[in-house]
């Protein structure tokens, strides 16, 4: 059966939101553009590669094999390639090929883009996916107990979370979480994240970890960070067994999870020199929570004169990504600037939970740009429409009320802003710390971040004719002022479709959720805690 003649036919379902996948015509020629593609007969063959089955393009990402993205509202993210209003995406294989008005399809199958918007995947630089069993149970709660007996400051994070609850993590308890919260981010459009995976109780646990990023099927960074609440103990390894893993799991570059080492201040000097001095041994990335808490801001001064850690010689540089960077001196920021570190903002949860302003004003102020990153859902989701639009809210809260003050004593109720004072942020700024910066943030921005060709395919495709989108003005501002999860239709990894027409492939969602669910009445009941779906204490 042709399904598209038999679509055609039945029901004038062209208008349909979802797209469709169709089979050019041998030899049909496709350089009249989109349009093209709908006429006479050429839209007839079928050779089997239809999207009868539902899951898009057959055996895509493998090597050798093509499918265009045709006639999509294109946003490259790359300034070189541009922006169409109506363009097509080549990909072969994990790569993109072409970016570009009427491409060539003879042959090969063709996703229907017309009416969506087609951009890069969004990159999450950190994320805690071992707390997914926790989901929303620490809604309420602040960082640390602060002794005022409100129901925010009694449930709290460190005192629960990571010092309760986090030490009974069993393997399959880490596995479980790290996967159904890495789907559920790939059902969100975010084709990349860093795990900070702050559960490495023994190597069983780094292993179950590793193994999750892998079967989920994203693009991930693995953070090696400590086991959070049990740092000692028999099979505790970490920093050490940085080594093995390594070894282990990330001897090629050319896989989609690579390895980030952690190395927390906040554990002492001697432990983080040395997984500083370890993580730099085996060139990777350093990647540490910098926030106003745990008497993190006068050691960051230590490390910005170079003078951090036992031996009094350990320094930031351009190997280190810094996650909040609230509540640092003027010092230690200019050091972090000049030596090309990384910041990472995860703006909701540095609101809710009192890690002091997102320094979003500072880091404009020295020329910097920050990525985004999502943090905790035992707190709030992980969804990145929601990162996208608290950091354009948030920044201009500020620069808004920074404008109107001064015209309260003057009398003139809308001034010019006055000097010194950053410009309101737009959504194609916040845009591209979703993508780009979130890919140099993780080293990875000559593989991903963009649609440029010559880099992987990480590409979504968003629903712009749907409830809560049309009509299309705007296509940055559609995505960041008016979208959501249900406006993710398709979304491809390395070439390799993941979601399509709004279905994740290759996931038995049942399934997998009755274990999560087994594993979070495993993890409550381990520290201690009684349900309550209500008033969880
Ligand atoms: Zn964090």
């Amino acid at each position: 059966m042709c399904i598209l003649c038999d679509r055609r036919r039945t029901s004038g379902a062209w208008n349909s939101r979802r797209g469709f996948l169709k089979v050019a015509a041998a030899g049909a020629a496709m350089a009249g553009g989109a349009s093209a593609l709908f006429g006479p007969g050429i839209a007839s063959a079928n050779d089997g590669r239809d999207d009868s089955d539902g899951r898009g393009p057959e055996f895509s990402g493998q090597h050798g094999r093509r499918y265009l993205i045709r006639g999509g509202a294109v946003m490259s993210m790359d300034p070189a390639v541009g922006d169409f209003v109506s363009a097509d995406v080549l990909v072969e294989g994990k790569k993109i090929v072409a970016v570009g008005r009427g491409l060539a399809a003879s042959g090969i199958p063709v996703i229907d883009a017309r009416g969506r918007i087609v951009m890069p995947g969004f990159i999450d630089t950190h994320h805690h996916q071992f707390e997914t069993a926790l989901r929303s149970f620490l809604a309420d709660g602040l960082l640390i107990n602060d002794g005022s007996n409100t129901p925010s400051g009694n449930l709290t994070y460190y005192e629960n979370i990571l010092l309760r609850l986090a030490p009974v993590y069993r393997p399959q308890d880490v596995y479980i979480s790290e996967l159904f919260g890495g789907l559920s981010q790939l059902d969100d459009g975010v084709t990349t994240v860093h795990d900070i995976s702050q559960i490495h109780h023994s190597p069983q646990h780094s292993d179950a970890a590793i193994q999750a990023l892998l079967d989920t099927g994203r693009r991930a960074a693995f953070g090696y960070f400590e086991g959070a609440g049990l740092t000692h103990g028999a099979g505790y390894a970490y920093p050490q067994d940085a080594l093995r893993i390594k070894q282990k799991w990330f001897s090629s570059d050319d896989q989609l999870v690579h390895m980030i080492m952690g190395g927390e201040v906040y554990l002492g000097a001697e432990t983080y020199s040395q997984a500083w001095t370890i993580g730099r041994q085996l060139g990777l990335q350093v990647a540490a929570h910098i926030l106003s808490p745990f008497g993190i801001r006068p050691i960051l001064d230590q490390l910005a004169l170079g003078k951090g850690g036992v031996n009094g010689n350990i320094g930031i540089g351009p190997d280190n990504l810094f996650v909040h960077m609230t509540g640092m001196s003027d010092m230690a920021w200019q050091r972090v600037r000049d030596a090309g570190a990384q910041v990472s903002l995860a703006v909701p949860i540095e609101m809710n939970m009192r890690h002091g302003m997102p320094p979003i004003l500072k880091m404009q102020s020295l020329g910097m740009e920050p990525s985004l990153s999502v943090d905790v859902e035992c707190t709030l989701t992980a969804d990145f429409f929601t990162q996208m639009r608290s950091m354009m809210n948030m920044q201009r809260l500020m620069v808004n009320q920074m404008t109107l003050d001064p015209g309260f004593a003057s009398g003139n109720w809308w001034p010019a802003p006055p000097a010194g004072v950053p410009a309101p942020l737009t959504t194609r700024d916040v845009l591209r710390y979703a993508t780009v910066n979130g890919a140099k943030h993780l080293r990875l921005d000559k593989k991903v971040g963009s649609l440029t060709p010559g880099k992987e395919a990480d590409i979504i495709i968003l629903d712009a004719q749907s409830l809560n989108v049309a009509p299309l003005n705007h296509v940055p501002g559609a995505v960041v002022s008016l979208m959501d999860r249900t406006n993710v239709e398709t979304v491809i990894v390395a070439g390799k479709v993941r979601k399509w027409k709004g279905r994740l492939l290759d996931v038995d969602l049942r399934r997998l959720r009755q274990q999560l669910e087994d594993s979070r009445d495993h993890v409550l009941a381990a520290a201690g805690i009684t349900q309550d779906l209500f008033s969880p204490n």
